[in-house]
């Protein structure tokens, strides 16, 4: 699926490197080429998730300081505690029916309401801590890169330093939708879940409420369409896999 989104970008980029005497192999491999050469510095990362989140704020009602949400969500991110990795947390509410959070490398931590009306606090660390884990296990930073490989053209013609101030409003608005409903792996998923188990048993929360978050969003169809909760892999295998833990644990 990623491959699809980012082929017609390899074959511009290509035609902009000059290789038009190649055939249309020749034109992808040397895309490949150039689509791999680029990697973004981590420094790159943050200014880029800077200005995606802060035009995902933009675009959101937020739910106001004082408000019952933020209140809550206080709460819930003091018991996480406020860095990942040492990068420093701030969190808001997205006023919105999506069942959905995410978190980005700058440490901007986003939660739906829907998220929130569906969820007790448990499993609403749980969800944070599985979006932590994308960001601690460099899942976003990868995200990022496919998504604007997607925009390899851009990339490829920016300069490594110049790639921030080549991006427009639009397609840094673009990017951070991307990253909200960014595909991961198996894999990835099963890593972040891992690591959210690990973040709640240091900070002394029971981690109950990744398996049960993932049994309540079996039944939802818009679960499928967060980043959390794709379905793959299934989440009552998810959730299997922490019960599992916990047993061997010793956790009720
Ligand atoms: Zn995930």
């Amino acid at each position: 699926m990623k491959m699809r989104a980012i082929l017609p970008g390899l074959v511009a980029v290509a035609l902009l490197s000059g290789c038009q005497n190649m055939d249309s192999n020749g034109l992808l491999t040397s895309g490949a080429e150039a689509f791999q050469a680029y990697t973004l510095s981590d420094a790159q990362v943050k200014t880029l998730s800077d200005e995606a989140c802060k035009e995902m704020d933009s675009k959101a009602t937020i739910a106001p300081a004082g408000s019952q949400y933020a209140q809550r969500l206080n709460t819930i991110a003091s018991a996480l505690g406020d860095n990942i990795n040492g990068q420093p947390v701030n969190y808001k509410v997205y006023m919105a029916k999506d069942v959905n959070a995410f978190a980005m490398a700058n440490g901007c931590i986003r939660v739906y309401s829907g998220l929130m009306d569906m969820m007790n606090d448990n499993e609403v660390e749980a969800v944070i801590g599985h979006e932590m884990g994308h960001v601690a296990l460099g899942h976003v930073k990868k995200g990022m890169q496919v998504a604007l490989g997607t925009n390899a053209a851009r990339v490829a013609a920016a300069s490594a330093g110049g790639v921030i101030g080549s991006l427009s409003q639009s397609q840094l608005g673009d990017l951070g939708e991307k990253l909200v409903n960014a595909q991961f792996s198996q894999r990835q998923e099963s890593e972040a879940d891992d690591y959210s188990y690990d973040l709640l048993r240091k900070r002394g929360i029971n981690p109950i409420g990744l398996a049960t978050s993932f049994e309540k969003l079996q039944t939802l169809e818009a679960g499928r369409q967060s980043s959390m909760f794709d379905d793959h892999p299934a989440s009552a295998e998810r959730a299997q896999h922490i019960r599992d833990r916990m047993k061997a644990d010793g956790i009720k």
